[in-house]
C-alpha cells in the first residue's frame, strides 16, 4: 500500500483532476490511498468569505460555488451534484449564521475551512468511479482521525495510530480507492478541527505511518524540495534526498513546501516520503528518509522566514546570578509564546519570535528583572547542511553577508545540528538567500562523502 497526497494546485480544476487520475491510475497495483487538499485557493477563499460575513454581514460564496460546480460539469459528473450542492448549502447557512451573530471563533473558523477538503474529495471520488475505478470519499474522522481541541493547529491524538489502520486497511483490502480529506479532524467531542495551514501533508504522512505503508508520495507543483524557494531563486534545483530532520528544519524555518510537523509520523516509523511534481511526474522528485545521501554538497537547501521580532534581554541583576534564564523562559511559557532561535551569555539572552504576538504584558513582566528591547522587521535565514562542515558553511555565509554589506544580527546553530540560522533585516533576506545560493550551489564543487570514503561519481548539484 502507498499513500498519495495531492495539494491544492494539483486538484485546482477539471484538467488538473484528470491529470491526477492518470497519475493514480498508473499506480493502482501499489494499492494507493489518496489524501486531498481543497481545490486551488479554496481555503483562502473560505477565509475571505468568513471575514466578509463577520465584518460586513455579507454572504458570498460565488467563486467557490462556481469552481466546484464548473469542475463537476467539465468532468461530466452532473449526477454527483447531489453530493456537492448540500455541502454548498450548509456552507451558506454557516456564513449566514456568522453574519447574523457576528461570531467567528477559532472553532467556527475550523468548521468553515473544512468545506474545502470535504468538497474536493467528493468530486475526485465521483470522477474515479466514472472511470470505472471503485473509489469512496471519506471525511478524515470516518477514517480514525482524532485530534486535540487546539483549533487552527490541532495535534493528532495518540489513539489515531490504532484507529486509522483499523478503518483504512479493510477498505484497501476490499480493493477500494479511499479518497480522504487532508487538513481536518474531529476532537474527542466530534467538533471539527484543523491541523494548521498546509496540514494535508501531515494527514498523509500520518496515514502512511499508522498503516505501515510502503511510502507516501506528496504530489506538488514543483520538482521536489528545492535548494531554495523558487519564487526567490529562479534556478533552484530539486534535492535528491534529505533526512527527516533536514526536511523538518526546512519546513519549520520557512520553506512552504511541507507542513512543519509533517515529518513526525514517518520519522517514528521510518516510512519513506517522496515529494513529486504532478506537472512533471517523470522527474525523480525528492526522497526523504532516515539516512542521508552518500555524497553531498555542504549545504542541502537555504530558506528564509520573515516577520520576525528579535528580543534582547539583559539582566539588571548582579553578574553571576543563577536562575536568570529559567525566569526568562518561564515568562515566555506563561504567556504561551514560542521562541525560535536563542543565543545567550550569562547575563543576556537574545531570542526570536514570530511578529504576531502582543508582547506588552510579557515585556512588563520581564522588565522587573532585565532591560528588554524589541526589534521587529527581521528575518531568519536558515542554511540546512552537513554539520561536519559547519565551520566552512559559517565562514562562507559570513563572507557573503560581508560582501553584501549586510550585518548579521544574531546566529545560532540548531540543536538538531543540521541547521545554521542567522538574523538579518527583513528587507535584506531575499538578497542574502540569492547570494548564498550562488555561493553554495552555482559553483563547481567536489561533493564530500558523508559516511563512506567514496569520492567518485556526481553529487546532487554540481553544475
Ligand atoms: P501544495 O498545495 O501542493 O501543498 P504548497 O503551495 O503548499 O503546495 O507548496 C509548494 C510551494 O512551496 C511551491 O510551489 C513553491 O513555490 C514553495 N516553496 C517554497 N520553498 C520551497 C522549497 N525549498 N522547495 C520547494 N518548494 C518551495
Ligand atoms: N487546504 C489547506 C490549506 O490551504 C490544507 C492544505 O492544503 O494542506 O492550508
Ligand atoms: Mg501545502
Amino acid at each position: 500500500m502507498i499513500v498519495m497526497k495531492f495539494g491544492g494546485t494539483s486538484v485546482a480544476g477539471a484538467g488538473r483532476i484528470r491529470r491526477m487520475a492518470e497519475i493514480v491510475k498508473a499506480r493502482l497495483e501499489r494499492r494507493p490511498v489518496l489524501v486531498l487538499s481543497a481545490m486551488g485557493d479554496t481555503t483562502d477563499q473560505l477565509l475571505e468569505a468568513g471575514g466578509l460575513a463577520y465584518h460586513e454581514a455579507r454572504v458570498s460564496i460565488a467563486g467557490i460555488e462556481e469552481l466546484h460546480l464548473e469542475t463537476l460539469k467539465n468532468l461530466g459528473l452532473e449526477a454527483a451534484r447531489g453530493e456537492i450542492v448540500p455541502l454548498l448549502d450548509e456552507l451558506k447557512s454557516l456564513l449566514t449564521g456568522i453574519s447574523q451573530i457576528r461570531e467567528l471563533s477559532r472553532r467556527t473558523r475550523d468548521y468553515l475551512l473544512s468545506f474545502g477538503e470535504r468538497l474536493s474529495v467528493r468530486i475526485a471520488a465521483a470522477f474515479f468511479n466514472s472511470l470505472g475505478i471503485r473509489a469512496g470519499a471519506f471525511d478524515s474522522w470516518q477514517t480514525g482521525f482524532v485530534s486535540d481541541s487546539n483549533h487552527n493547529a490541532a495535534e493528532i491524538a495518540g489513539e489515531s495510530w490504532k484507529l486509522i489502520p483499523e478503518k483504512i486497511l479493510p477498505l484497501v483490502e476490499a480493493g477500494m480507492l479511499p479518497v480522504i480529506t487532508g487538513f481536518i479532524a474531529h476532537d474527542a467531542e466530534g467538533v471539527i478541527t484543523t491541523l494548521g495551514r498546509g496540514g494535508s501533508d501531515l494527514s498523509a504522512t500520518m496515514i502512511a505511518a499508522a498503516c505501515g505503508a510502503e511510502e507516501v508520495q506528496i504530489w506538488k507543483d514543483v520538482d521536489g524540495i528545492l535548494t531554495a524557494d523558487p519564487r526567490i531563486v529562479k534556478n533552484a534545483k530539486a534535492v535528491e534526498t534529505v533526512t527527516y530532520e533536514e526536511a523538518a528544519e526546512l519546513a519549520y524555518f520557512g520553506a512552504q513546501v511541507l507542513h512543519p510537523r509533517a515529518m513526525q509520523p514517518c520519522m517514528k516509523t521510518g516510512t519513506p516520503v517522496l515529494v513529486k511534481n504532478s506537472y512533471n511526474p517523470e522527474a525523480p522528485g525528492t526522497r526523504i528518509a532516515a539516512s542521508p545521501a552518500k555524497r553531498t554538497l555542504p549545504v542541502r537547501a537555504i530558506t528564509s522566514r520573515k516577520n520576525i521580532t528579535l528580543v534582547d534581554i539583559v539582566s539588571t541583576r548582579m553578574l553571576g546570578q543563577y536562575g536568570f534564564l529559567a525566569e526568562v523562559f518561564s515568562s515566555f511559557a506563561r504567556h504561551r509564546i514560542s521562541v525560535d532561535m536563542v543565543a545567550t551569555s550569562e547575563v543576556s539572552v537574545s531570542l526570536t519570535l514570530d511578529t504576531v504576538h502582543d508582547l506588552s504584558a510579557l515585556k512588563e513582566e520581564l522588565s522587573r528583572i532585565a532591560s528588554v528591547e524589541l526589534r521587529d522587521g527581521k528575518a531568519i535565514v536558515t542554511i540546512v547542511g552537513n554539520v561536519k562542515r559547519s565551520s566552512e558553511i559559517l565562514a562562507r555565509a559570513f563572507r557573503t553577508c560581508e560582501f553584501l554589506g549586510v550585518p548579521v544580527q544574531m546566529v545560532s546553530q540548531g540543536a538538531s545540528k543540521v541547521n545554521i540560522s542567522f538574523i538579518v533585516d527583513d528587507t535584506e533576506a531575499e538578497e542574502v538567500v540569492r547570494a548564498l545560493h550562488i555561493d553554495f550551489f552555482d559553483r563547481l564543487e567536489i561533493p564530500e562523502p558523508v559516511d563512506s570514503g567514496e569520492i567518485s561519481g556526481g553529487g546532487d548539484h554540481t553544475t
